[in-house]
């Protein structure tokens, strides 16, 4: 592997609450870095404005500072090919897409977006691939200019070849051929002067000097759309590694409706960061049985990328577990043992602010732990006989508790203004009062229908904690609105 100069990146999209595929990605671009003396930086690739939000960037920041890896250029540190934030290179792309139209690899699009629902319609109904037919692909360069300067809205699209294949290599697939006809003529510039991730990213790769581009393997079927950007701007493409995706046990699809996957929420219950990297540097690495127990320093050590364990990344929690037990038990001293603990029940306030919403209920300080210990137990130990008091029946509380957890998802930002919000839109919703619909989230949440105000609670909980303590309800009432049938 040529590895002079190496310069990689981890690029997040802030659209959501940083995943541990994230960290599993940005690990690997860090121990390439490491490993061959080069430079990790971080992007935070923000093109999609109605999903991106400054609250989920400050979370990928968090996590991925969390994990303990460490980036020398990003948008929170700078560094001289900045800015590190797409939303603010807006300007950058611009000339790049100008100068692909100019030189024929791309060309303005005018179609409406009733025009394209209609080109879909027919695709679907005549059992076609999806994609753009090229309607606007041969317009004279006259009627592009003076449907433009009259204003008319439009697009750029990628031109791609009708006929042969994309040959490419990449470093874990090998050599990789993708036919053209299943390429898509991309739009690289919507209507709004934005980018689109695909050219952004290939823009700012090159300006940014990315020798090796590490990611995960659904951005592989992307590589022929980047080779033909960097073909028309007369650049050198990186290096392509495209990572197996994390999978569950089944080999379905790392996803929230499964495992929890975000950072936070093991964080929350209290993994140590060391043993995540560990658990996830595994993937890695080629050892033998009995030398998992790794830090960061041994994971570089052993890291070879033309080497790459072929295992599948199988994200088993009970492995996690294990590494994260050794973790507590033989990597820590007893002083920071208690040290890391109160960092933990310290961190996002959770601790203190429960306290301080507990202040109020109790009579003396030993009634704390039961009141305000659901705020850092890992579950809170839902039975059924924890709805047994609830007026509402175990139908009823299901499909409070499942309508719930799917309107959760909807909120951007996360705290106790929108979770009030949201509960109350829910109530209305549903045709129900707002003091029916919360004492079976009363105990979804903390395991008791006495407890801390709910939407404080879930506010100092997390999203992603309250989602899995929400998960953990509907299974057990599931089984109860079944035994009642
Ligand atoms: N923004 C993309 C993501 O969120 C980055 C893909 C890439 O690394 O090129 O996954």
């Amino acid at each position: 592997m040529t590895t002079s100069g190496v310069r990689v990146r981890i690029a997040p999209s802030p659209t959501g609450e940083p995943h541990v595929g994230t960290a599993y990605i940005a690990l690997f671009n860090y121990l390439f870095a490491k490993k061959f003396g080069g430079e990790f930086i971080l992007r935070i690739e923000d093109t999609d404005a109605t999903r991106s939000t400054a609250e989920f960037e400050q979370k990928v920041l968090d996590a991925l500072k969390w994990t303990g890896l460490t980036w020398s250029e990003g948008p929170d540190v700078g560094g001289p090919y900045g800015p590190y934030r797409q939303s603010e290179r807006k300007d950058i792309y611009r000339p790049f897409v100008e100068q692909m139209v100019r030189d024929g690899g791309a060309f303005r699009c005018f179609c409406t977006p009733e025009r394209l629902e209609q080109m879909r319609e027919a695709q679907r109904a005549a059992g076609k691939p999806p994609g753009y037919d090229g309607h606007c692909l041969n317009l004279k360069a006259e009627e592009v200019t003076a449907r433009m300067e009259a204003g008319e809205p439009s697009v750029v699209r990628l031109k791609v070849p009708t006929e042969g294949s994309c040959d490419f290599h990449d470093g874990v697939y090998g050599d990789v051929s993708i036919p053209w006809e299943s390429v898509d003529m991309q739009v690289l510039l919507k209507a709004d002067g934005m980018p689109t991730y695909h050219m952004a990213n290939v823009v700012d790769d090159h300006l940014m000097k990315i020798t090796h581009v590490a990611r995960g393997e659904e951005w592989l079927a992307s590589v022929p759309k980047h080779i033909l950007i960097y073909k028309h701007l007369g650049l050198e493409p990186p290096k392509f590694m495209h990572l197996s995706l994390m999978r569950n046990h089944d080999k379905s699809k790392l996803s929230k409706r499964k495992n929890p996957t975000s950072i936070s929420y093991y964080s929350a219950l209290g993994y140590l960061p060391e043993a995540l990297m560990n658990f996830l540097g595994l993937f890695f690495i080629q050892i033998a049985e009995g030398e998992e127990l790794l830090t960061m320093e041994e994971l570089i050590e052993k890291f070879d990328p033309d080497n790459l364990s072929k295992a599948g990344a199988i994200f088993d929690i009970q492995k996690l577990d294990w590494l994260n037990g050794r973790w507590l038990r033989e990597k820590l001293s007893p002083e920071d043992f208690v040290a890391r603990t109160l960092d933990w029940a310290m961190e996002n306030d959770r601790l203190v602010e429960g306290l301080k919403l507990a202040q109020s209920r109790v009579t003396k300080l030993g009634e704390l732990p039961p009141l305000a210990g659901f705020l850092l137990a890992n579950d809170v130990g839902l039975t059924p006989a924890s709805f047994g008091g609830l007026k509402t029946s175990p139908a009823e509380t299901l499909e409070i508790v499942t309508t719930v957890q799917a309107d959760l998802e909807k909120i951007l930002e996360w705290n106790v203004t929108t979770i009030e919000e949201e509960l109350r839109a829910i109530s209305e919703r549903m045709g129900k009062k707002l003091r029916v619909v919360t004492p079976p989230l009363f105990v979804a949440v903390s395991g008791s229908q006495r407890s801390l105000p709910l939407f404080d609670s879930m506010a100092l909980l997390g999203r992603s904690v309250v989602r899995q303590r929400l998960k953990v309800a509907i299974q057990v009432l599931t089984a109860m609105a079944g035994a009642q049938n």
